[in-house]
């Protein structure tokens, strides 16, 4: 195969816009194929058919009627819809009542076993469609027992002889670790527990992730400085002597974001359209916003946006540290996001604190939050870590300016403002701290005040190319490594 030649790739993917999301995974599964197959490339998807994925709404076809997978000594049925992603790119939606006619995504005792069917389902299903892809890219622990199988069980299988296996790592701290009994179920229990001497536990757990880490042909993350970063203890999630082994085969290609439906000249949920060259319209989101969040309306009194999941990764500890004193100052704060219920007392108590000046949403809500890019002055991700994050990226599209810790994909794309020279398109802090965070906090303030450099700061940021091309080219690269890279090892 030479590097002109269309590839076929199959992405393996839990959560894809607009079916199903939680976090950035779906962002990427429903964007990054688009881009492949603009540069020329036979890309596909599939994803489980949840329950709340209606075949109505999304005008979904039967590609496949039900047919026998294997789990553990026994049969299961699958069936195949499909549908499309901006219908150019076909999306496999496996379905299975019982694995996947729930309210939600995850979080089940039993998710192992459903995404062992997935992955199980959707191998059996390229070989009734007869269409076979030179590569198998897999993401999060979710679908990382794909190379282990291709590695395994169908080692000798003269289908799958040819194709090889990119995993993507989104974020390493979900590793999906289970029990010895997952082996059985996804038929491998003759090969039993990894072993590497400096991993004891591995011997003990299944543990998806380092599964995907050690059998895949290569290796890849969200971002060059995240990809870095889990090479040691402080970010390696226990995984770093694993990763180091892999070193020669991991790398990292930063996400890009969907410039078409992420585009404030066209956004049909934010109140006016705007683009670079007429930011002033761009305040009556921010008035309409506040109206909307019940905040006290004022163009002028500087507003901070949050939209994200909350967990402890998000920097919310250090945040909460200061928050009281952020609120004595002059400004105001919109939070959008759900997560951990400890997070959710901290901001409802804030919420309640100061009316007028804190609005807290504990729901996930997609036209909100563009409302919210759309209409704040800053965007806060103070996180402990971030491999890529797509938060500071959107914002920054939407003219609203990013306040960060210099981390993974952050501190890949958020340049720290220098107000000598001028350069930079945000504000972000090194140390892991809570002063740290509130002097940048106020120095963004402070810059705000200065209307010509905050024109500036917000242009820069929408200058910015975080589109998907250069990163779907790389991935293209990544791809014809795979294949290089197969059976060796
Ligand atoms: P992660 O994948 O760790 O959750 P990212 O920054 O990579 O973080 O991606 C988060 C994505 O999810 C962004 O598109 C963000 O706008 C969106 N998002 C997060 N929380 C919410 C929410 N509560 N409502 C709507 N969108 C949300």
């Amino acid at each position: 195969m030479t590097d002109h030649q269309p590839l076929r790739v199959l992405l393996l993917s839990a959560e894809v816009v607009p079916f199903a999301k939680t976090g950035g995974l779906a962002d990427v599964a429903g964007s990054l194929p688009k881009a492949v197959r603009a540069l020329g490339h036979d890309i596909r998807v599939a994803m489980p058919r949840y329950g709340r994925i209606d075949p109505v709404k999304f005008g979904l076809k039967g590609v496949l009627p039900a047919f026998p997978v294997p789990m553990d000594k026994q049969m299961e049925e699958a069936a195949v819809l499909q549908g499309s992603v901006a219908s150019e790119v076909p999306v496999y939606m496996i379905e299975n009542g019982k694995y996947y006619d729930r309210d939600g995504i995850y979080m089940y005792p039993d998710d192992a076993e459903r995404f062992i069917f997935f992955c199980r389902s959707a191998l059996e299903m390229l070989k009734r469609l007869d269409w076979c892809p030179d590569i198998i890219h897999c993401n999060d622990w979710h679908t990382a027992i794909v190379p282990n199988w291709l590695k395994t069980i169908y080692r000798d299988d003269p289908f799958f002889a040819r194709t090889a296996t990119v995993y993507t790592i989104h974020n390493l701290a979900y590793q999906g670790i289970f029990g010895y009994r997952v082996l059985e179920i996804a038929g491998i229990a003759e090969y039993g527990f990894m072993y590497h001497p400096e991993m004891a536990d591995l011997t003990e757990v299944v543990d998806f992730m380092a599964r995907g880490i050690a059998f895949a042909d290569v290796i890849n993350t969200v971002s060059e400085r995240y990809a870095q970063e889990i090479l040691t203890p402080e970010f390696g999630e226990k995984l770093d002597p694993l990763l180091r082994d892999r070193r020669d085969r991991l790398s990292g290609i930063l996400n890009g974001i969907d410039y078409t439906a992420m585009n404030p000249a066209t956004d049909k949920y934010i109140a006016q359209s705007f683009d670079i060259n007429n930011l002033k319209k761009r305040i009556q989101n921010k008035l309409a916003l506040q109206r909307e969040a019940k905040l006290k309306e004022d163009a002028v009194i500087p507003l901070i946006g949050i939209i994200s999941r909350l967990t402890d990764q998000k920097g919310f500890d250090i945040l909460g540290d200061v928050i009281d004193h952020l609120l004595d100052l002059d400004l105001q704060f919109v939070v959008l996001g759900t997560g951990d219920p400890h997070y959710h007392e901290m901001f409802s108590r804030i919420a309640q604190a100061y009316p007028g000046k804190a609005a807290v949403f504990l729901t996930f809500n997609a036209e909100l939050a563009q409302k919210i890019y759309a209409g704040t002055d800053m965007f806060l991700m103070p996180s402990r870590f971030e491999p890529c994050g797509l938060g500071q990226m959107i914002a920054m599209r939407y003219g609203s300016v990013p306040i960060v810790r210099a981390t993974g994909g952050l501190a890949d794309t958020v340049k720290d403002f220098d107000v000598r020279t001028k350069e930079g398109n945000g504000f972000s802090f090194v140390r892991y701290d809570r002063w740290a965070l509130f002097a940048t906090i106020v120095r963004a303030l402070e810059n705000y005040k200065h209307l010509d450099t905050w024109r500036r700061l917000q242009a820069k940021g929408m200058a910015e190319d975080f589109s998907w091309d250069a990163s779907a080219r790389k991935y293209v690269d990544l791809y014809h490594r795979a294949l290089a890279a197969r059976g060796k090892g």
